[in-house]
């Protein structure tokens, strides 16, 4: 079917009370594996290219790989660019096809975070394209630490931006190999009471499942963003597939061979936080 854009996914979401999985794609593999989760389960996910995968691939390659898979498949697949900082990266992005950006202007002052969103909204919605906006800064797993989102910092860009979903930091953190019970459910509850946007947690690697469900189904979090979990799922196969086959040399056979993990891990997450 033709890619969905991030709204018409997260507005079905939001219709049945759940949550949707934002994957994090590296390469052809993983798309792959997502993309037929997606289509054993029957339910929408994004595929998302993040900066490492643009700096590893261009934008352009990932954004014809992500809508080929989103046409061919028969659930709705939203292509999106995680972590855009500027306008130019947005629109590099809407140019290659993706049906949603994420502009990331956490790390500026509030006004300038709205400013810089703003722009991309007015871009993106011209185009037809969905745009994720984020307040507060969601730190990294060894890296910059967390700054909680302010409910009325929230509520005052999502009035000044129009944004069609909003990351926030209510204690998760990108990057984590470990489950925590790290979520601040009042800091969410406040956050929920002064918004109506829909509401995305990045770092959902280090969110147990359980959580996540009850996140999905108790809150208002749409999209869990989820790359490391998978990231393990794959470091895991290949780790295996090499013990077992040392003479192995030929890439599409040993990358293959990762497909069937990564798309059970995937499908996993997937039903995890969506309906029923
Ligand atoms: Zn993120």
């Amino acid at each position: 079917m033709t890619a969905a854009t991030l709204r018409q996914i997260i507005d079905s979401a939001e219709a049945g009370k759940h949550a949707v999985a934002g994957l994090v794609v590296l390469g052809w593999e993983d798309a792959l594996a997502f993309t037929e989760a997606a289509e054993e389960t029957g339910l929408p996910i994004v595929l998302q290219a993040g900066p490492g995968a643009r700096r590893h691939t261009p934008v352009a390659v990932l954004g014809k790989m992500f809508r080929h898979l989103a046409e061919q498949a028969r659930v709705p697949i939203a292509c999106h660019i995680d972590h855009a900082t500027t306008l130019d990266e947005c629109l590099a992005g809407i140019d290659s096809g993706f049906t949603s950006v994420m502009i990331d202007g956490s790390s500026l002052p509030l006004s300038q975070n709205i400013a810089l969103t703003r722009h991309v909204v007015e871009a993106a919605h011209r185009a037809g394209v969905s745009v994720e906006g984020e307040v507060g800064f969601v730190g990294y797993a060894g890296g910059r630490a967390s700054a909680f989102t302010a409910p009325s910092d929230a509520a005052r860009f999502e009035a000044d931006t129009a944004v069609d979903a909003l990351a926030v930091s209510v204690g998760n953190v990108h990057l984590q190999t470990e489950k925590t019970e790290g979520i601040d459910i009042a800091a969410l509850s406040a956050i929920e009471a002064v918004t109506r946007v829909p509401l995305v947690l990045h770092g959902g690697s280090g969110i147990s499942p359980a959580t996540r469900r009850l996140l999905a189904r108790q809150h208002r979090i749409r999209k869990f963003n989820i790359g490391t979990e998978l990231r393990q799922a794959f470091g895991a196969a290949l780790r295996q597939v090499l013990a077992e086959h040392p003479d192995s040399f030929d890439r599409i056979e040993i990358l293959r061979s990762t497909i069937p993990a990564q798309r059970a891990a995937a499908r996993d997450v997937i039903v995890n936080i969506g309906p029923g």
